[in-house]
């Protein structure tokens, strides 16, 4: 921690640092920031600087409002955008703790260090490499998102079709000069919808990646005055985008990948498929947190490459959980429901969870589906026992409040504050009339 701090110092100084953005996300993943002067680096080291809880979504009441931000110093970085001659800005993420100096229940970061520190009792760190999808949208002359999108392209099209070549090569500067390791980036399927990828990391490292490419993604397409969104399904008709997760386990001890199983017929180790099993086992209770909004399930239907049948498979894009190809020290479970609306903290928690469920219980996962679900008939899905995902938020919300996972994930705090936040949202959309019922109904009826 003191070379880390002694390396910070060096950049800031050489960097010409003069403002740092004290960063944490809220219930709902949204990122904040307080900033303040890089004079007052070591207050903030020593977790000194404070903040009022209660105006924070999913936090504290307002009569124990004060809460403390601990940085995280791997987290420290420049921001691109800002630098200029003599003069930048950089930010660190931070966990919240409490006036007595504990970690804060309802901080999603404190919630996924926990269930890190569950698998570390077991012998395991947890590898998470996530593929974030999102769209790019014009703006009208007031700056706000419209619904026209920037460009024709579609998968893998090159530019001229593709517009957003620039934008996403500009993300891509940004992100690497804040020290990501960038894997690959292409047009995706729909109009105007892009990924870029980086590398895996550990679950807290990726969760914070995640967190930061959102921002960084939102703010250079601005820069080009367009709206980035993460918005699962912007467009009824197109591929809506996801938040694939992959992930897998590491033996410490062994120090090398716990799902891979060389004399296995899919190279699969027996944690590998329990981990599955406990997927399989408890998705239905964990979608909340991983396709958290309304709209999440507009994204959940046949014919867009998103799951809505709960099965896996080694090859097959129509199941819920994939196996791709590599083996080795790459090997890895997919699981394609989550999409890049959800909490990255708490999304890669209850996957890791659930996983980690299984493993404990020691379950078996049923029989791959090698076939394309969404060309099987109703009746062939009903035999094989190929259940559905839940259809809305409140089925979803009803699930995660009545089983295991949520509350042992969670804890107490963020586990009533994410039902009630839910419930009301779910309650807001239940109760105003759409633009489609109007359509539909009124000169009708
Ligand atoms: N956009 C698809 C989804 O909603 C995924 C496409 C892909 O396989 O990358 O999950
Ligand atoms: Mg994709
Ligand atoms: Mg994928």
């Amino acid at each position: 921690r003191e070379s880390l701090l002694q390396e910070i110092k060096e950049t800031i100084e050489k960097k010409s640092v003069e403002l740092l953005h004290m960063q944490f996300v809220d219930i709902e993943g949204t990122l904040k920031h307080v900033t303040i002067t890089a004079e007052q680096l070591q207050q903030a080291v020593d977790g000194k600087v404070m903040f009022d809880g209660s105006s924070i979504t999913g936090f504290t009441p307002i009569n124990q409002s004060d809460l403390y931000l601990n940085p995280d110093l791997s987290t420290f970085a420049v921001l691109p955008w800002t630098e200029e001659e003599g003069y930048s800005e950089a930010r660190f993420l931070c966990s919240v703790t409490t006036p007595d100096g504990n970690d804060f229940e309802g901080d999603p970061r404190n919630v996924l260090k926990k269930t890190v520190k569950r698998a570390a009792d077991k012998g395991y760190s947890i590898s998470v490499g996530p593929e974030l999808e999102f769209f790019l949208f014009e703006t009208d002359e007031y700056g706000q998102p419209t619904i026209r999108t920037q460009d024709v392209g579609g998968y893998f099209e090159p530019s001229p079709k593709d517009e957003g070549e620039k934008v996403r090569l500009a993300i891509y500067k940004a992100l690497k000069m804040m020290g990501f390791t960038i894997e690959a980036s292409h047009h995706e399927v729909a109009i105007g919808q892009h990924e870029i990828n980086f590398k895996y990391a550990d679950a807290l490292a990726s969760a914070d990646a995640a967190t930061t490419y959102k921002w960084v993604v939102k703010t250079v397409a601005k820069q080009f005055g367009l709206h980035a969104t993460f918005m699962p399904k912007p467009l009824a008709g197109a591929n809506g985008s996801g938040m694939h997760t992959n992930i897998s386990l590491f033996n410490n001890e062994k120090q090398e990948n716990a799902f891979y199983d060389e004399s296995d017929k899919l190279g699969l180790s027996e944690s590998a498929y329990q981990f599955i099993a406990g997927l399989i086992e408890n998705v239905k209770d964990f979608v909340a947190v991983t396709n958290p909004l309304v709209n999440s399930y507009k994204r959940l239907v046949p014919g867009y490459e998103a799951p809505c049948y709960i099965a896996w498979s080694a090859s097959n894009r129509s199941a819920l959980i994939r196996i791709p190809a590599t083996r080795g020290a790459g090997t890895r479970v997919e699981i394609r429901c989550p999409d890049p609306s959800a909490n990255p903290y708490l999304a890669f928690a209850v996957v890791a969870s659930a996983g980690l469920d299984g493993v404990e219980r020691e379950l078996s996962a049923p029989p791959s589906v090698d076939a394309d679900i969404f060309h099987m008939s109703l009746d062939e899905i009903e035999a094989r026992g190929i259940e559905n995902l839940p259809t809305n938020l409140e089925q979803a919300v009803d699930r995660f409040e009545t089983g295991e996972i949520g509350l042992k994930t969670f804890g107490e705090h963020a586990f009533s504050e994410y039902i009630a936040l839910k419930r009301g949202e779910w309650d807001d959309f239940r109760t105003t009339v759409t633009g489609w019922e109007v359509e539909a109904y009124q000169s009708k009826f």
